[in-house]
């Protein structure tokens, strides 16, 4: 089945430009420069399910007249991939019913208390139950039917902190990955989009160099990989001419097909 993938924002955690910044990058006017936090959308048989929802996701929502989210997909709970769950409220709110949403079942905890106000008991009127249906991904690795197919998620860290990766058909989205183990590459295996962080080109505390990325594309053999997460070092058009043949710079509003 064919399906299609939009990419909602390709930022790091603070987008590009960067506040008050007047690097080269942050005033280019190069589109492909203009990074909204990390997110992607999927559209499969008729329903969108999107991948993080940052503090982005209203502006991102309106640029791709997004009107209807059946599933969330929550890597983790860091502020650059939830921030848009308000938001997002607003969607499953329209429609009436809850939106399903797939996180972690050890972040769990965590998103009650970020969204605390929320949760039945503190605001009686409006309860999470009523805007979002929570999934809870309880192993390291696994599959959910989702719909009519199946997700496939597996885990890794960043600085510590668990991160969930997704695969739906030969599609993979990895983001925020740093630290892993072989294993991941038996996940990935047949993989051939593969999405994954790049902050810049040298390797970041918490995100791959263009080495670590170039090893994993070595191993995972994918048609095409795409960098996400990236940061305002970064210049669209001169960093593209130095990537390695198969590996792009993804950017925002970028589309494109996968199979199911
Ligand atoms: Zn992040
Ligand atoms: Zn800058």
């Amino acid at each position: 089945m064919k399906a299609e993938l939009i990419v909602l924002g390709t930022g790091s955690s603070v987008g590009v430009p960067v506040v008050g910044c007047q690097c080269p990058v942050c005033k280019s006017n190069d589109p492909k420069n203009k990074r909204l936090r990390p997110s992607v959308v999927l559209k499969i048989s008729g329903k969108n399910i999107l991948i993080d929802a940052g503090p982005d996701f209203r502006e991102q929502a309106l640029r791709e007249n997004i009107t209807d989210v059946a599933a969330v997909l929550l890597t983790h709970l860091h502020f650059d991939h939830i921030m848009g769950m308000d938001d997002l409220k607003t969607l499953s709110h329209q429609k009436g019913h809850p939106m399903d949403c797939y996180l972690a079942e050890s972040h769990y905890d965590e998103f009650k208390t970020r969204f605390y106000y929320l949760f039945e008991g503190v605001n009686s009127v409006k309860t999470l139950s009523q805007f979002f249906t929570p999934h809870l991904l309880e192993e390291d690795s696994g599959s959910r039917a989702i719909f009519d197919f199946t997700l496939h998620y597996f885990s890794y860290f960043q600085k510590g902190v668990k991160v969930n990766g997704f695969r739906i058909g030969d599609l993979s989205y990895v983001t925020d990955l740093k630290d892993f183990s072989n294993k991941i590459f038996e996940e990935l295996k047949g993989t051939k989009i593969l999405f994954l962080n790049m902050l810049r080109l040298e390797a970041a505390l918490g995100h791959l160099g263009l080495e670590d990325v170039v090893e994993i594309v070595e191993k995972v053999r994918p048609e095409k990989c795409y960098l996400t997460h990236i940061s305002h070092a970064v210049d669209h058009q001169n960093v593209s001419k130095l990537l390695p043949k198969g590996i792009f710079l993804a950017y925002d509003g970028m589309k494109l097909a996968f199979e199911v």
